[in-house]
């Protein structure tokens, strides 16, 4: 099977907001608009397509990543009959001259779910950014707005919800100027407000959009309104400068236009259109567009923004990676010529097909039932069938190329951010990172039966997501599991009840305290049992020492001559790693140490592995008691945005919780404050803050770091008091 889109016509994108702002909704209106679903699904009731666990339609947030495919053509060459056929059937989906293919990957909005985020956003080409036109720019869009810098990735903005009392596109405007980048321009602007919005002015081809019929679905262009003709013109001007601003070409036929007439000045729709494409690819500007996704306006628009604005994958610098027997820097071009590379980004574990496996191919092209090499464990996959998901459907593929977003089922050995790539030509692209889980909560089964149940459901949630981790604390029986934050846990324990029908109940979450060392010390670990048959001998002196927060742990071997022969040495480190999984102070992980073995000896019969291993937690455990052991817990960034009045009383409170105060801004009428402060004290902080501030006050947090606990919290702690 041939390609049917070029791949200057596919659009890989992610639809960024803060909970609320309408992500679901627009994704929704898009996927009914570009013909895949009939009815457009109302959010409130839960019944939209791309939340399609139950969890996620009751708490109203999306959480898995679900990659959508679907297809658009720009309304001006849009045909209203041929946009009705294809309308009606997904499989009569045939690529017109103009037609794109749009891969929409869903991005989770809560912050707890950052994994998923970064994840998105490394595979996504471009972004469209949904605000609330109410709220504009709300704590979490920064967030995620931070981290779509940290990829440079290419965005558009969509101010939504233009329709609700209070709704203003300029102040909506004003706000990501403030908040997020001055480089935001608007292309569009609104006909009325409120309950008198009536749909978008295009700023580019200075006409009106309404759209009319049920459901919003045509399109009417007309004239401006004359009352608006003034304001579009002004508007108009101020992005034709900002266009030409980063065009040295249009710079110069604009400075040189008549400065009276700015409608005159001689720059064609498609100059701008090329220039502010180029501008956003880069980076440089951020079109911004309106509407009311619940009220079907303005979507469709905004598809066509996607079109024209964001990237296709040959915009972009060819992807890169390593090569796992040379180590050498190489790049894949987005080309179907070039060697087959994809990255996996999200195992999902589906009711009904088991492991999907979703990855993005970067280069090349793949046949069902070929053969592929997973670069990053050096093991084999066969990829038995090819899978498009279109949110509430799955068409099953024959091949697929560069550009392209798919599942496959059954993979044995593949995780989230794993290279598959043509085994005649391996790379390894760039991985994702993930921050380590930072809390945890004693899950304990009920039954003999939930527990085998329990053990597979963990695993496989596990599987699914790299920042979620199990652990068995084998002198309770009981298993601890780790994550992000505490809806992420309450997400995960309400899967496996759920999905895998494991009966279980929860501790109260905890903070995953770490313990390390401050200083250096030196001891000796003998483990000799040497009385009748056959003994046991190990006998190790090691030097332990503190690293910077983060440096992890480092095994140095300094044995020479042979005083503890080779093959025990990996025993010693092992000892050392076992030891270090229960620290001394109160059984936390120990991190950042670095360990020397220097000396030792040994006997020729009795010296066994396990002896070594013995002897090495013995003198580990002695050495860090003498290195000023401390306990450390992770401090989170902090922001909180309350109204001025209950800024002293929001302060107070963040001081009480042991927040050391960073920096306090204004923003508009708003107080912003920036803080550190320890997780531990964070329990319940979203209930405090809303009783402190009458419901208006709004906060987000993001591991930061481990920091060292206090003296007097850490006796309690230790006595268990906490
Ligand atoms: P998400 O959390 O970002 O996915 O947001 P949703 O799409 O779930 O929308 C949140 C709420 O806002 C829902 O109650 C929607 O019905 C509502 N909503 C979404 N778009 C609009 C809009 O254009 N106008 C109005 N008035 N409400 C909207």
């Amino acid at each position: 099977m041939a390609r049917t889109h070029r791949i200057e016509r596919y659009r890989d994108i992610g639809i960024i907001a803060h909970i609320d702002a309408g992500k679901t909704t627009v994704t929704e209106r898009i996927l009914f608009y570009t013909g895949i679903t009939y009815k457009v699904g109302n959010i409130d009731e839960g019944t939209t397509v791309t939340d399609w666990m139950a969890q996620e339609r009751e708490r109203g947030i999306t959480i898995t990543a679900a990659a959508v495919t679907c297809f658009w053509t720009p309304l001006e060459t849009e045909k209203t009959k041929e946009f009705e056929e294809r309308r009606s059937s997904l499989a009569s989906a045939k690529a017109s001259a103009n037609e794109c293919r749009i891969n929409i990957i869903d991005t989770p909005g809560h912050i707890d779910f950052t994994a998923e985020v970064q994840r998105s956003l490394r595979v996504l080409d471009g972004a469209v950014v949904v605000f609330d036109g109410v709220a504009g720019v709300e704590p979490q869009s920064e967030t995620v707005w931070r981290q779509a810098d940290k990829f440079s990735v290419p965005r558009i903005c969509f101010i939504n919800k233009m329709d609700k009392i209070g709704a203003s596109f300029e102040k909506s405007l004003e706000s990501i100027w403030q908040k997020l980048s001055p480089n935001a321009v608007a292309v569009q602007i609104p006909i009325g407000a409120e309950d008198k919005f009536e749909g978008v002015i295009d700023l580019l081809t200075m006409k009106a959009l309404r759209f009319e019929g049920e459901f919003g679905e045509r399109v009417r262009i007309e004239e401006i309104p004359t009352d608006l003709l003034e304001k579009a013109k002004e508007w108009r001007a101020k992005l034709v400068k900002k266009i030409a601003g980063e065009n040295a070409d249009l710079l110069e036929k604009y400075l040189s236009a008549d400065r009276q007439d700015l409608a005159k000045k001689e720059i064609s729709l498609e100059e701008l259109r090329k220039a502010l494409r180029e501008a956003t690819t880069e980076y440089k500007l951020i079109p911004v567009f309106c509407g009311a996704a619940l009220r079907n306006k303005g979507v469709q628009a905004l598809l066509d923004g996607i079109i024209y604005y964001l990237p296709n994958p040959t915009d972009l610098p060819p992807v890169k990676g390593v090569d796992p027997k040379t180590g050498e820097q190489i790049e894949r071009k987005p080309l179907d010529t070039e060697p087959f590379s994809a990255l996996a980004f999200k195992i999902a574990t589906d009711p009904y097909v088991g492991t999907l496996t979703y990855f993005r191919v970067y280069s090349g092209s793949l046949t069902k039932g070929s053969y592929l090499l997973n670069s990053t464990t050096g093991k084999k996959e066969r990829i038995g069938r090819i899978l498009r998901m279109h949110a509430n459907q799955r068409e099953e593929v024959e091949e697929i190329f560069a550009g392209d977003i798919a599942a496959t089922i059954g993979l044995k050995s593949t995780s989230t951010g794993h290279t598959l790539c043509d085994e005649r030509s391996p790379v390894i692209l760039e991985r994702i990172t993930f921050p380590e889980p930072v809390i945890s909560i004693r899950v304990e089964p009920k039954t003999k039966v939930d527990q085998e149940k329990m053990a597979t459901a963990l695993k496989r949630l596990a599987e699914e997501d790299p920042t979620f981790r199990i652990k068995g604390d084998p002198e309770t029986g009981e298993t601890i599991i780790s994550g992000m934050g505490e809806l992420h846990l309450e997400i995960i324990t309400d899967r496996m009840r759920r999905e895998f029908k494991v009966e279980a109940t929860t501790g109260r979450p905890q903070v995953a305290y770490k313990e390390t060392i401050k200083s250096r010390a030196e001891a000796e670990g003998k483990y000799i049992r040497q009385s009748g048959g056959r003994g046991q001998y190990g006998h190790v002196w090691l030097r332990v020492a503190a690293k910077k927060r983060g440096e992890k742990f480092e095994f140095i071997d300094e044995i020479r001559g042979g005083t503890i022969p080779k093959e025990f040495i990996p025993a010693v480190e092992k000892g050392v790693i076992e030891a270090m999984q229960k620290g001394i102070i109160a059984g936390y992980p120990m991190v950042d140490l670095q360990v020397v073995l220097y000396d030792g000896s040994f006997h020729e019969v009795d010296s066994s592995e396990m002896a070594f291993k013995i002897a090495a937690s013995i003198a580990f455990q002695e050495a860090a008691k003498h290195a000023q052991p401390v306990l450390l817990e992770p401090i989170m960034r902090l922001e909180v945005i309350t109204p001025a009045d209950f800024f002293g009383d929001a302060i107070a409170d963040l001081s009480a919780r042991r927040g050391k105060i960073e920096e306090t801004k204004d923003r508009l009428r708003l107080k912003v404050i920036g803080a550190k402060i320890p997780l531990a004290e964070m329990f319940g902080y979203a209930t405090a803050l809303r009783s402190l501030t009458e419901g208006r006050g709004t906060f987000t947090m993001e591991f930061d770091h481990y920091g060292e606990v206090p003296e007097n919290v850490a006796k309690e702690i230790i006595e268990g008091r906490r």
